[in-house]
């Protein structure tokens, strides 16, 4: 396969932005690497808490991206697990060190030396990107590179919130009805959930987007949902929703909160969280997690709803994402802009 010496490639050079579009060279795989020729790379919120220099220390200039699919093209020493014309998917879990506490433990999604992609490790908004073999996952046939980008963060981390709530919950709230929530939501209704969607005050377009893939009631975030919640998930960034989730949940109660980045959560009075309700976050994901959401959602048949544009609008794409002009995900692709439900 020819592959180039320069590539171009969206770069965060200071937090703060934008991207800016540049030459670069092809990265070379190293040992256990594989090389990606990129088809589709998501958007994530994560990206915008990066470049608003939310999460500090990213490894400046980087390439952004955690969403990726592609196609292998090259493999580094040692990197047998992908044949060259495969796909592979590549998430935010970039690498992890295996000796720390957490990793012996299991718990890779705490590890303390992690290297994530396009934070620490250069990721896929660019038209090639390398990654550690390992930490790739196989890409359902199901789906085409557009589709499955947004299962490779949104979905993982929506999958692992919703791992977290007691499994006899029925009565689900789902703060922030974005790209994860509507891949949960998916699973949920599947599970025999009933779905209950909050967004920002007054966004009737987003709710409705809720009723349309099933949820038994959309509303405002500041509203009671009609009945009391079993767990409420969180995808909004707004420190507020944990009292507002834990007011309208019952007792024993969840408040997962799935965001890598929230403002200050006000203070509440503790009877909201009497009666054994817990409040938690998700962090990360494991390997584990990946695998069980990318076996689970051809059977629930998980259908993402994806606005696609170039990455050269890798700046648009984000501005979208920031006033929530789009349903659902956001993705970058090498192919002309196209919306749909794929
Ligand atoms: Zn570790
Ligand atoms: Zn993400």
């Amino acid at each position: 396969m020819d592959i180039p010496d320069m590539m171009t490639a969206m770069v965060l050079e200071k937090q703060g932005g934008p991207l800016v579009e540049k030459r670069i060279p092809v990265p070379v795989p190293g040992v256990g690497e594989v090389l990606l020729r990129v088809g589709a790379c998501g958007v994530c919120r994560t990206d915008l808490h990066i470049l608003d220099g939310e999460l500090a220390a990213p490894s400046l200039p980087i390439v952004p991206g955690h969403e990726i699919v592609g196609v292998v093209v090259g493999n580094g020493a040692g990197a047998t697990r992908f044949s060259v014309g495969e796909r592979a998917g590549v998430g935010w879990l970039g690498a992890t060190c295996g000796t720390c506490r957490y990793c012996l433990k299991g718990q890779e999604n705490l590890c303390d030396n992690a290297r994530f992609t396009g934070y620490t490790i250069n990721g896929g908004y660019a038209e090639y990107a390398v990654a550690d073999q390992r930490y790739c996952f196989r890409v359902p046939p199901q789906y085409g590179d557009v589709a499955a980008a947004p299962l490779l963060c949104a979905g993982l981390i929506g999958y692992r919130s919703y791992r977290m709530i007691p499994e006899n919950a029925i009565d689900i709230g789902i703060y922030g009805f974005g790209a994860a929530a509507h891949i949960v939501a998916q699973i949920a209704l599947h599970e025999g959930k009933r779905v209950f969607a909050f967004t920002k005050p007054r966004d009737a377009k987003t709710q409705a987007f809720a009723r349309r893939l099933g949820a038994s009631w959309a509303g405002d975030s500041t509203q009671l949902p009609p009945a009391e919640l079993d767990a409420a998930i969180i995808f909004a960034p707004a420190g507020p929703l944990v009292p507002a989730a834990l007011a309208a949940c019952a007792k024993g109660g969840v408040v997962v909160c799935g965001g890598i980045h929230m403002s200050d959560i006000p203070s509440f009075p503790y009877s909201i969280l009497w009666g054994e309700r817990v409040i938690r976050s998700v962090a990360n994901l494991t390997r584990r997690d990946g695998e069980e959401l990318l076996s689970i959602a051809p059977k629930v048949q998980v259908q993402t709803d994806c606005t696609t544009l170039k990455f050269r609008y890798a700046n648009k794409a984000l501005d979208m994402l920031r006033t929530g002009a789009a349903d659902g995900a956001i993705v970058l692709t090498m192919v002309p802009e196209l919306t749909g439900r794929s």
